[in-house]
């Protein structure tokens, strides 16, 4: 098992990975690591506003939201939080599938507001051009 995580800034995720280190290429927006349970498996999450970030604690890199590893057969689920990781325990299916659903509504409201938010300042800059014509 991998109880602590340190940060590690990196152009490019390298091939092979340290146990211990949360790699992240901020270039990519991706985050890479060793899953804590010592399987060996490589894990990597996108960081984005709906997908995962990656804060610099004192004490180690603190991921969020959690890690559930589900398509892994070791299906471990851990938090990295100030450099240790900290075990979430087993979720049952119904528990996975509802945070899945949560997962995917946060992006729709997300991506939404974007698709609202660019029609609203196309209108304006019509309304604009149309003024100044
Ligand atoms: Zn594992």
């Amino acid at each position: 098992m991998i109880e602590s995580f340190r940060l590690e800034r990196v152009e490019y995720v390298p091939k092979t990975l340290k146990p211990g280190v949360l790699y992240v290429a901020a270039e990519f927006d991706i985050a890479a690591h060793l899953c804590a349970c010592g399987c060996g498996t490589k894990v990597t999450t996108p960081l984005g506003p709906t997908e995962w970030q990656v804060s610099d604690t004192a004490g180690g890199p603190t991921l969020d939201p959690s890690v559930g590893n589900w398509q892994l057969t070791c299906r471990s689920h851990y938090l990295i939080t100030g450099g240790k990781t900290l075990w979430a325990g087993q979720w049952s299916e119904a528990r996975i599938e509802a945070g899945r659903n949560a997962e995917q509504k946060r992006r729709e409201v997300y991506y939404t507001a974007r698709a609202h938010d660019r029609k609203w300042w196309v209108r304006l800059g019509r309304w604009l051009r149309e003024l100044f014509q």
